[in-house]
């Protein structure tokens, strides 16, 4: 039986509320409570974003003593596309943009700064995953292929949508608007997607992209019925997010899924 967990917010992790197994640990990083210097400050987990090798580690340490055990990292090197990987016991970091895991002990971990982490757990607590989806993993089918990776159907899969660049400040043109529509099966899902993920901007051309509203619709074309999370904007939220489009020079947080040993 899933369980639900308590809401935890603290200023430094963001634990996600949705009503998962016990077996499933999942939280989200801030930017506060690590060591890095601006504009890295300070809790930057990326080593590839030019920030001091040492405190980048220094911070990783610190992740790992957030989580309630110890738990074998696998970390990516995110290529926006839509490949899913293998979590595996002290493996490397590996090239894609969704991790799956199904052996207790460990976990998985997407970096982001704007882009939308999602969340994924098997309701039998067999299995989770954690994907990074920018509007064109997103568009490309990112959550379909994590999604794929589950021996269970989607309708026993709920899903976490953590902070991301919200429609406030996502502006995007007609052609990426395009993309999604161009993707849609018929002209039902073409209306209720302009409808709920692109408002048109007070600029010619463009228009407000909601991450949460198109991740929603594609999890719910697969069968996803528990979807939960959203409403966050890392672009406002100055404080504790890191925002690539508020600052290009800037530190990822990272989202972190995995199942507990055995107790
Ligand atoms: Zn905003």
């Amino acid at each position: 039986m899933a369980t639900v967990t308590a809401p935890t917010v603290s200023p430094i992790l963001i634990c996600p509320e949705w009503p998962v197994p016990a077996s499933v640990i999942a939280l989200v990083t801030t930017r506060g409570g690590g060591v890095s210097k601006a504009p890295f400050n300070t809790f930057n987990l990326a080593l590839h974003v030019n920030d001091e090798p040492a405190d980048v580690l220094a911070n990783r340490a610190i992740l790992q003593e957030h989580l309630e055990q110890d738990l074998d990292l696998q970390w990516l090197q995110q290529v926006h596309g839509t490949e899913v990987v293998q979590a595996g016991r002290n493996a490397g970091e590996k090239r894609g943009d969704a991790v799956f895991i199904d052996q207790p002990g460990v976990a998985g971990v997407v970096m982001t700064a704007d882009c939308l982490p999602v969340f994924f757990a098997a309701l039998d607590g067999s299995s989770v995953a954690v994907a990074h989806a920018g509007w064109r993993g997103l568009a490309d089918g990112i959550l379909e292929r994590t999604l794929e990776t589950f021996s269970v159907s989607p309708a026993e899969i709920i899903c976490w949508m953590g902070p991301a660049i919200g429609p406030c400040h996502f502006e995007v043109g007609v052609e990426v608007r395009d993309v999604f529509l161009n993707a849609c099966v018929d002209d039902t899902q073409r209306r209720e997607m302009l409808r709920v993920a692109f408002r048109l901007s007070s600029e010619s051309g463009k228009f407000h992209a909601d991450l949460y509203s198109l991740a929603r619709l594609r999890l719910q074309q697969c069968g996803v019925v528990g979807i939960h999370g959203g409403g966050f904007c890392t672009h406002c939220d100055a404080e504790r997010f890191f925002s690539y489009r508020r600052e290009q020079d800037t530190g990822r947080m990272a989202s972190v899924i995995g199942l507990k040993k055995f107790s």
